[in-house]
């Protein structure tokens, strides 16, 4: 397969450098083809503006939707966006690797979404009606591919389980999972979380690095967390409402946008806390 890695660290000599690297040689002993946008030594700019759309008239309002939409429907995105998008489309999956700072991804990261997922690419495809809201949240210019995400915290595993202070991880990273990668297509991984590294040892290191070994060698097998297509019949529309009749009862918030029916949740209860939680006891 060919991998793109997404990596968000200013420094190679880092922790998530020296887990990328051990990424990158598993994938490579398997005999997969990676490439790496390294965004910090592409010195990427994250922020949209009107340099991003050289072909809009100087005087012209700048409306960042309407101008992606042109641009990227005219072939005037800039190149650096250009480039990202093509490797993209070749990639067979999508690794986003980042720290958490602040909760979520570093703003260089987000800035990498901002701009390369550009309207007409990643957002406004697909007939859009009252029958059907677009391709996207399981359909879309990515379908078939597949994502997941390696981050590591200093936060504590307690921290961020069910009951920890910091709110379950799965939540903190379900605006990334969800509505970043699977709603331009993407089958979504469970995410790689390596907790608590900010005083790490040489054993604590091989103990993660080991885990991301065995994640990087079961990327094509592992099951993509089930959520729910917007398309399949689980949502009213226009209202993208889920059915009053589907989610246990009782459970609001980004949960119920897993399926966890009886036929798909035990290809997940084993890899996703949000998913065993909510098994009946
Ligand atoms: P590094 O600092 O590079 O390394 C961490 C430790 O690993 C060091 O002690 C290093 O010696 C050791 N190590 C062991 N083996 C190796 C090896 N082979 N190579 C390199 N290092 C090794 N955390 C949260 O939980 N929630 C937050 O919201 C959050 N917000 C943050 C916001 C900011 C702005 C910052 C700066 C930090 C934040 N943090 C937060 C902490 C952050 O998530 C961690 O500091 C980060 O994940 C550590 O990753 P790193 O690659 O920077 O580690």
């Amino acid at each position: 397969m060919n991998v793109l890695l997404v990596f968000a660290h200013p420094e190679p000599r880092s922790l998530n450098g020296a887990l990328r690297d051990v990424a990158v040689a598993e994938l490579t002993a398997q005999g997969h083809d990676v490439l790496i946008s390294d965004l910090y030594a592409q010195n990427w700019k994250s922020e949209i503006d009107r340099a991003d759309f050289p072909a809009l008239a100087k005087d012209a309002r700048l409306k960042p939707g309407a101008a992606s939409s042109e641009a990227f429907a005219a072939g005037t995105l800039t190149d650096d966006v250009k480039a990202e998008q093509e490797k993209l489309l070749s990639a067979d999956v999508l690794i986003l690797q980042f720290p958490l700072w602040w909760y979520t991804m570093p703003a260089i990261l987000k800035g990498w979404v901002d701009r390369v997922y550009a309207y007409g690419f990643a957002y406004g495809v697909g007939e859009h009606s009252d029958r059907h809201w677009g391709d996207r949240f399981g359909e879309g210019t990515l379908a078939g591919k597949r994502a997941m995400l390696i981050v590591t915290t200093g936060g504590w595993e307690q921290h961020y389980s069910p009951r920890g202070i910091n709110g379950p991880i799965d939540d903190l990273l379900f605006p990334i999972n969800h509505g970043i990668l699977y709603y331009p297509g993407y089958d979504v991984l469970p995410p790689f979380v390596a907790y608590r590294v900010d005083q790490l040892d040489e054993k604590g290191f091989d103990l993660i690095a080991d885990r991301l070994r065995m994640r990087m060698r079961t990327l094509a097998t592992t099951p993509p967390i089930p959520y729910r297509q917007q398309n399949g019949g689980d949502y009213l529309i226009p209202s993208l409402q889920l059915r009053p009749e589907l989610g246990d009862p009782g459970v609001t918030g980004f949960g119920l946008h897993v399926d966890c029916s009886a036929n798909r949740l035990s290809t997940t209860a084993d890899i996703l806390p949000m998913a065993r939680s909510r098994q009946p006891t």
